[in-house]
C-alpha cells in the first residue's frame, strides 16, 4: 500500500505542496484524547524553510485542545484545497477532484511574547497574504501552537477527463 489509487498522484514539488498550504485556510488537527481521537477545525499560519514546515495556529487561552495537547504534544493534520465535485452516469463514477496535505509533528503552547507575535504575523499573511503587525496586549488574549511537522505527503486528485 502505497498510500495512492491510479486516479491520485503523489505531489512531490515543494511549489504545488506550498500552494496547498496558501490555498486551504483551514486544517484538521487530529489530537489523541487518552485512547480517543478529538479533531478541531482550525485556520492556521505556516512557514516553510530549507524544506522544514511548521504551522502556526492561534486560539483561546483555555480549552479542550489546549488540554489534551499538554498531555500528549503529538498531533495529526489534514488539509484540503480545490474541491471539484463531478458527476458519473453511474453512482461509483461521481467522485471529487481535490488536493491535500496530511502530516504529523509534535505541537508546543509557546509563551515567549516576540515569538507570539510573529507567530501572528505567519497567520495573518496565510489566512490574507497581508503583512500585520502585533502588540503585547494583542498576543496576551491568544494562545500559540507551534506544529513543528516531522512528515507530511501530499496528493491531487483531478477530475476525470471527460470521454
Ligand atoms: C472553519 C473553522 C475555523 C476555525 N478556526 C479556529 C482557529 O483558528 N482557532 C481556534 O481556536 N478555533 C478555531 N475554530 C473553532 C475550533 O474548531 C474549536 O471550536 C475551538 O478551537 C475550541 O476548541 P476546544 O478544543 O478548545 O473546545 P472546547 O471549547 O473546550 O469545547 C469543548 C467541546 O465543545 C465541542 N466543540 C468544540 N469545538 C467544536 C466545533 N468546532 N464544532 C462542534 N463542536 C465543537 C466538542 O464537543 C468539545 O469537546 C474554527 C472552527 C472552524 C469550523
Amino acid at each position: 500500500m502505497n498510500g495512492y489509487t491510479r486516479r491520485e498522484k503523489q505531489i512531490t514539488d515543494i511549489n504545488e505542496i506550498t500552494e496547498i498550504l496558501d490555498k486551504a485556510r483551514v486544517l484538521h488537527l487530529g489530537l489523541a484524547d487518552g485512547d480517543m481521537p478529538y479533531v478541531v477545525p482550525m485556520n492556521y499560519g505556516y512557514t516553510m524553510e530549507n524544506g522544514e514546515l511548521i504551522l502556526w495556529l492561534h486560539g483561546a487561552t483555555k480549552g479542550r485542545k489546549l488540554d489534551v495537547m499538554r498531555a500528549n504534544p503529538k498531533v495529526f493534520f489534514s488539509i484540503e484545497c480545490d474541491l471539484q465535485p463531478f458527476e458519473g452516469d453511474v453512482a461509483c463514477r461521481y467522485g471529487m477532484g481535490y488536493k491535500s496535505l496530511m502530516g504529523s509533528g509534535v505541537a508546543e503552547i509557546i509563551e515567549d511574547v516576540e515569538l507570539k507575535k510573529r507567530a501572528l504575523t505567519h497567520l495573518m499573511k496565510t489566512q490574507t497574504g497581508k503583512d500585520f503587525e502585533f502588540n503585547d496586549k494583542l498576543v496576551s488574549v491568544v494562545s500559540i501552537i507551534k506544529i513543528d511537522v516531522s512528515e507530511y505527503s501530499a496528493k491531487n486528485r483531478p477530475v476525470p477527463e471527460k470521454k
